[in-house]
């Protein structure tokens, strides 16, 4: 099967069977190819219902977990989003088709180098990407209107309740280690709601406000 045929397929069998409704996201992920993501050697694996490592110890999401994230964070045509853990920059191009600007933040290097290619690839110019321990957010760029951690939290990042709009949406896997829960963070007239969705298992979030200091 081709990339293409694999891609529909996906969509079909992983997104759409398992409920993902959003018309805009299931199209933007039946053309966006996650082939071009990941390693050479790996690039067999795009459309497996898995992550797959990317190097450095961090992976790719698996595809459901990006689609599921995106619906949450209920993406608007208008929005200014935060990305925070860039990895291999696939999350942030779905992000690209459906936001107005998308900034992103990686802590290591070689990765954020990574993913400026694999956007290159596709011509995106309306995601920017960024070093630093992203936990701390980026204050001269706030506010956001929607927020993605796409690493596991231990928490709500402080700096970054701070650097939601009014009325903005954060989205993260809360929890420890080895376990955590999709969270939505709704803010509504300066304080938060938060609600609980699906069950996932990310790479660690450090820095800051993450599992250890990140020395970044
Ligand atoms: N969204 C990515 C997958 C992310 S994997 C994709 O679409 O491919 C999680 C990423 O978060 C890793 O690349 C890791 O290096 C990064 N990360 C972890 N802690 C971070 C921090 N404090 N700031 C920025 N990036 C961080």
């Amino acid at each position: 099967m081709s990339f293409e045929e694999l891609r529909k397929k996906m969509v079909k069998e992983q997104l759409e069977q398992r409920n993902i409704k959003n018309k805009e996201i299931l199209q933007v992920m039946s053309e966006i190819p996650r082939e071009l993501f990941l390693p050479l050697e790996l690039a067999n694996l795009a459309y497996e219902d898995s992550p797959v490592p990317i190097g450095y110890g961090q992976t790719i999401s698996q595809p459901f977990i990006v689609a599921r994230m995106t619906e949450i964070l209920e993406v608007k045509n208008t929005d200014r989003v935060l990305e925070i853990g860039t990895g291999s920059g696939y999350q942030a191009a779905i992000l690209s088709k459906l936001a107005k600007v998308v900034f992103s933040i990686e802590r290591i290097g070689e990765l954020k180098k990574f993913a400026e290619e694999n956007l290159k690839k596709l011509n995106i110019e309306n995601v920017f990407l960024m070093r630093g321990d992203g936990t701390i957010g980026l204050s001269n760029y706030a506010p956001f209107n929607k927020i993605i951690i796409t690493a596991a939290a231990p928490q709500i990042p402080k700096n970054l309740i701070d650097q939601l709009a009014e009325g903005g949406i954060m989205v993260l896997p809360l929890g420890d280690i080895s376990l955590q829960v999709l969270t939505k963070v709704i803010k509504v007239d300066g304080q938060i709601k938060i609600e609980k969705y699906d069950y996932c298992r990310f790479v660690p979030l450090l820095g800051k406000y993450g599992f250890f200091e990140s020395g970044v």
